[in-house]
Formats: C-alpha cells, structure tokens, sequence
C-alpha cells in the first residue's frame, strides 16, 4: 500500500468505489470518468506504479488482470460486438494515476 495512491485507498476501503468485482489479487471497480458506455479498471492489489515497472516475476498479475477482463467483458455481454483494452504507461503516454491499471472500454 502506498501512502497518497488513490488506487491504494480505493483497494483499502478508504475512498468509494463501484466494484465489479474482487479476489485476492485484483479488483475491478468503475471509471469515474467514463469514456465509453462502459469503462472498467482492472487494478492489480499490489501497488505497482506502471507497466515500466514489471518484473520478470510478474507475469502471473498481468496474465489474470487480462483474462479476468475478458471474462467480465464476456459476462457483461459486450465480448462480441467488442472493446479495447488499454494501459497509459507514464506522463506522457497519459497516466494519471500511478498504481498499474488496465481500462476496459466497450460497450458501444
Ligand atoms: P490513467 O490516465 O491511465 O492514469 O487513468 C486513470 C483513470 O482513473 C482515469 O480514467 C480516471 O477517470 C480514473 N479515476 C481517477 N480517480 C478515480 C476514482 N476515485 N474512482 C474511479 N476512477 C478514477
Ligand atoms: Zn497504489
């Protein structure tokens, strides 16, 4: 947990969300600012800042977070007609929040 991360608060209790969905590696809550019909983020517990920031060891957290986000597309019925799967990776390629995440954009 890191102090300040918003992630971290939302992962902790600390500041509301609209979860999807919840297990012991990662949750899956609302954009608050949606871009799409629908828009999800994929967020890993364990707060890690970016994609730069990956180990060789972390693979598994970044295997579940996309096949757990093809299952909740898939339950939510937008796998079909499709979505885009996205990670901002740093300032300049448009991260905001620097707590690993995956947007899940669909719904269209
Ligand atoms: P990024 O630009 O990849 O860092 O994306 C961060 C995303 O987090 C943006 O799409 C924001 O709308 C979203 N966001 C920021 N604060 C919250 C929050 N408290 N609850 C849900 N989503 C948030
Ligand atoms: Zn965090």
């Amino acid at each position: 947990m890191e102090k300040d991360c918003v992630f971290c608060e939302i992962i902790r209790g600390v500041r509301p969300a609209d979860f999807l969905y919840q297990d012991d590696s990662l949750v899956i809550f609302k954009d608050i600012h949606p871009h799409a019909p629908i828009h999800w983020l994929v967020v890993p517990r364990r707060h890690i800042r970016s994609i730069n920031d990956l180990s060789d060891q972390d693979g598994d957290i970044i295997s579940q977070m996309i096949l757990k986000a093809k299952e909740v597309a898939k339950d939510h019925a937008i796998a079909e007609s499709g979505y885009k799967l996205l990670f901002n990776v740093e300032r300049g390629g448009g991260q905001f929040i620097f707590h690993l995440h995956l947007h899940l954009l669909g719904g269209w």
